[in-house]
């Protein structure tokens, strides 16, 4: 299996190496060269089988040969061994065809563990067969820097140092970084805001010799094999609902479209989806593309749903090119004056193309609270804020006529003043999460100097 980029400028790769790139080296993302697919009788068979064994099949399916079937099947095990529910990502009914899927039974309580638990074994795999290490410098405003401390801690051949804007994450965010006892594991309190740390990180990683002599690399949501770990929970619940005997529509909460494009590639997989609503807060550029053609970035504004406060979407570049028939030149020309106008007019064909796919739609922050409110009362269940968008675009979606499924990304317990605020009840934070209270922390302060965290990264790489 090749992966090609979609500026169309960079040579092919193998799947090993499109995962420790992350980025093409023409600024594109990767893509597989030929869509992989599973046949209607492999699909069938995901029923009633664990939800590793599912990974294991669509992992597979994009790895080829380069990495053995039996190394796949231990490291899906191992990812999903430490998730405190035995189905993974388990369904709940909301409503009479709607289906909420829990994404966040994960260690850090919110659905980026899913893929993250899976990429840090990866790469920690593939790093230790070619003998190289890696160190893994992330920016976090709150949910990445948890997911990828809890995945990457203890790895062989992985350090990583997470930044986090000091005073302005949440305690329990913080503390699922900075309790980590690992020595693989810092933690770095910069004087400054969130913009701040990804200023750092992109003046880092634009350091060619930081990030040679350290083996510097990021862990953003562009890695393709982030997206495939994504496409498995399409599965396990398209099935669980009848597929692939009948279509399943889906409804997803979006801020960089990874969990919406993981869909798309589910789709070509095979899978009948008939529909994925693609659900923004009030950052709304891709309920805007979807519904007029116009992708253009608007002033980022502060939600209660955080996770998805951007203003452009990354793996949206993936969904063009399919769409403009993987017209590399012409996906290299609209990202690069997206860069500088943020504005791109989607070609005709290529947004009847989205269409028969995807719809968009935004919900802003009276609606958000109203629907946490109103599905307590219904179902007596609490969800958070971002699970909230997709749920009232659900309600508003009367057209879908299949099984949806709504995709839950975070435990309300992770945002429990917004959810309070709204319920008037404050959800019960999961055991294993209430231990980090007792746990020491550790971490560094640092100013929000480029230089002296770079010299941090290397001094810790180094010693
Ligand atoms: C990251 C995140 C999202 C957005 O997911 P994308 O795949 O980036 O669109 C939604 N909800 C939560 C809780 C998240 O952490």
């Amino acid at each position: 299996m090749r992966y090609v980029s979609t500026r169309g400028a960079s040579p092919a790769v193998g799947f090993v190496d499109a995962v420790l790139a992350g980025l093409a080296p023409d600024g594109g993302l990767y893509v597989p060269e030929e869509w992989p697919t599973l046949t209607r009788e492999q699909i069938a068979a995901f029923a009633g089988q664990p939800y590793a064994a599912v990974a294991t099949e669509v992992l597979a399916a994009f790895v080829g040969d380069e990495i053995p079937r039996e190394t796949l099947a231990e490291m899906c095990a191992e990812a999903y061994a430490g998730f405190t529910h035995p189905a993974v990502v388990p369904l709940t009914q909301i409503a009479p065809n709607g289906f909420i899927a829990e994404l966040f039974h994960g260690p850090s309580l919110a659905f980026k563990d899913v893929a993250m638990q899976l990429l840090a074994r990866l790469s920690d795999h593939v790093l230790g067969q070619s003998g190289r290490t890696q160190t893994i410098l992330c920016a976090t405003s709150g949910d990445t820097g948890g997911a990828a401390v809890e995945a990457f801690r203890g790895r062989a051949n992985t350090r990583i140092v997470a930044m986090f804007p000091d005073g302005r994450i949440s305690e329990v965010q913080r503390r699922f970084m900075t309790t980590a006892a690992e020595d693989n594991v810092r933690c770095v309190a910069v004087a400054g805001t969130f913009d701040d740390c990804q200023a750092i990180l992109k003046d880092a990683l634009a350091d060619a010799s930081l990030k040679q002599s350290v083996g510097l690399s990021a862990v953003n949501s562009i890695n393709f094999a982030r997206i495939v770990a994504q496409a498995v929970y399409y599965f396990t619940s398209a099935v669980a609902l009848g597929a692939p005997g009948r279509a399943v529509a889906f409804c997803v909460p979006s801020g960089n479209f990874g969990d919406g494009f993981a869909g798309y590639v589910a789709k070509k997989l095979g899978l009948p989806i008939s529909k994925i609503v693609v659900a923004t807060n009030s950052n709304d550029i891709l309920a805007r593309a979807f519904q007029d053609g116009r992708y253009t970035r608007g002033a980022v504004a502060a939600t209660q749903s955080p996770a998805m406060d951007i203003q452009s979407a990354s793996n949206f570049e993936r969904l063009y090119f399919e769409c403009v028939r993987r017209d590399g030149l012409e996906t290299a020309r609209a990202f690069k004056a997206f860069a500088e106008t943020g504005f791109i007019e989607i070609p005709p064909q290529a947004l009847a193309a989205m269409r028969e796919t995807f719809t968009g739609l935004s919900v802003g922050e009276g609606d958000t609270s109203r629907t946490i409110l109103a599905t307590l009362n219904e179902t007596g269940q609490l969800i958070d804020p971002h699970t909230a968008v997709a749920v009232n675009a659900f309600h508003r979606s009367r057209d879908l006529e299949d099984p949806v499924v709504i995709l839950s990304t975070a435990h309300a317990a992770k945002f429990p003043e917004a959810v309070a605020a709204a319920a008037g009840e404050t959800p019960v934070t999961p055991r294993k999460a209430r231990a980090l209270a007792a746990k020491a922390e550790r971490f560094d302060h640092l100013p929000a100097e480029a230089d002296t965290i770079k010299a941090y990264v290397r001094a810790f790489a180094e010693g």
